[in-house]
């Protein structure tokens, strides 16, 4: 059968699908052209905004139509959506053509459950205390020059505003000896780069070994390889990671550091566990010590109860923190969280704050990508898109080149920027 995978949300969603694709074409089924020509749709769901979960709704429900003409089509429902106190039983009664709804632990019952195509049966959702992270999955990676590699799984910080330690449960990390070997097998096979997943790289353990441990164990191969990790959380972040990042060729200059805020009121009501002046500290040690490092963060506005000043302060973080990009993004309200309790602002404020917060955040990232111009970066090549090649550079900058020469998807290539467009930059081939 031709199976089609619809993801929503984040990279660990992404790699998931990857991960779903690698089990159906271990059982005999085969990639379809889109999702007009397969047998088998399965929607990989998220939960954290409400926005993912709305459009995954409305596109389960776009497919009533076809199920009733044909009776063939399976149509799976899985992801961190499902796991959601009563959301099975609310996705049944609304959408009774859906064939199969599985959560983020049961996925490898999948295949069975296509096979049997036992309604009856096909929903699995419980959190399993026995889910074993370390055991092997076969992956089709669709990345390359980048492979994704989890390293821990589920989280045990309950941000108030946050949903994940709910349907993903706690914190499981993997066994280094397992990461290792998958990423040696990986750089073998010729990836360029290897992104290491979790909710909350920094509090990584298994046993004895601690995040610093595992990252400096995977970056002293002498493969040339770049070596990425995702997400961190600042209250986690030690010195000793700065300094492993530090004395490494391998691994990025590149941080990703979520702030959510620059108040401390509100910071406190997130349950983040540090403050605005801690972050400050934490992005100068970085920068101090990390040549060339440029941060990257996630900025909230409209939390509940979130005033002018409070919103002042994100403002200020985001000119003293000199970030080069921001994910920003409205509070919404998900059930079953700590936050949902408290009264919502209104979406006048919420809007008129998110469009101030991206002006500012603009004005930096455009900044940021001025002072690349004239200097010669190496980047690494992963896309081409309307005759160019696209490349990120080490410190995670996106780059565009026009294509001269040989020059192909996972090169190193040597680059002189030219111009810069707000998050990106151009430049060409250095000896060209
Ligand atoms: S660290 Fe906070 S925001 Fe991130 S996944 Fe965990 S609870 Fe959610």
């Amino acid at each position: 059968m031709r199976y089609h995978i619809i993801t929503y949300g984040c990279q660990m969603n992404v790699h998931e699908s990857e991960k779903i694709a690698g089990l159906l074409k271990k059982h005999g089924h085969k990639e379809g052209v889109g999702i007009d020509d397969a047998d088998i749709i399965v929607f990989n769901t998220c939960c954290i905004r409400d926005t993912a979960e709305k459009r995954a709704l409305g596109n389960i429900g776009a497919l009533k139509k076809r199920k009733n003409a044909d009776k063939n089509l399976i149509i799976a429902v899985v992801g961190c959506m499902t796991q959601q106190k009563g959301f099975a039983e609310k996705l049944r009664a609304v959408y009774p053509f859906v064939d199969i709804i599985l959560g983020t632990n049961n996925l490898s019952l999948l295949p069975r459950l296509i096979e049997l195509n036992d309604k009856k049966n096909a929903v699995k959702i419980e959190q399993d205390d026995t889910y074993d992270a370390d055991a092997p999955v076969e992956t089709f990676r669709t990345s390359y020059p980048n492979a994704w590699v989890n390293i821990m799984y589920g989280c045990n910080n309950f941000c108030s505003y946050c949903i994940v330690p709910y349907v993903r449960g706690r914190e499981i990390s993997r066994k280094p000896a397992d990461i290792l070997a998958e990423i040696s097998f990986l750089l073998d096979g010729g990836y360029k780069e290897i992104t290491l997943l979790g909710q909350n790289v920094n509090s990584y353990r298994y046993e004895s070994f601690d995040f610093k441990y595992l990252l400096s164990k995977i970056a002293e191969t002498d493969k040339k390889f770049r070596l990425r990790f995702m997400t961190s959380h600042p209250k986690d972040f030690n010195r000793g990671v700065i300094d492993v990042i530090k004395s490494s060729k391998n691994i990025c200059k590149h941080i990703h550091l979520p702030a959510q805020s620059g108040s401390d009121r509100i910071l406190k009501l997130m349950n983040r566990s540090y403050t605005s002046a801690q972050y400050i500290d934490l992005a100068a040690a970085i920068y101090d010590n990390i040549d060339g490092a440029l941060l990257s963060t996630d900025l909230m506005v409209g939390f509940p109860t979130e005033t002018e000043e409070d919103f002042d302060c994100t403002l200020g973080l985001v000119e003293r923190c000199n970030f080069s990009q921001a994910f920003t993004f409205v509070y919404s309200p998900r059930a079953g969280t700590a936050s949902a309790n408290m009264p919502d602002l209104s979406a006048e404020i919420k809007k008129s704050r998110i469009t101030r917060l991206i002006k500012a955040q603009n004005k930096v990232t455009k900044a940021v990508s001025d002072g690349f111009k004239g200097k010669t970066l190496e980047i690494l090549i992963e896309d081409e898109r309307d005759g160019r090649l696209v490349g990120r550079t080490d410190n995670g900058r996106l780059v565009s080149v026009e294509k001269s020469g040989g020059q192909k998807i996972g090169d190193f290539a040597d680059v002189k920027i030219l111009s810069s467009k707000s998050a990106s930059l151009e430049g060409v081939f250095v000896g060209e």
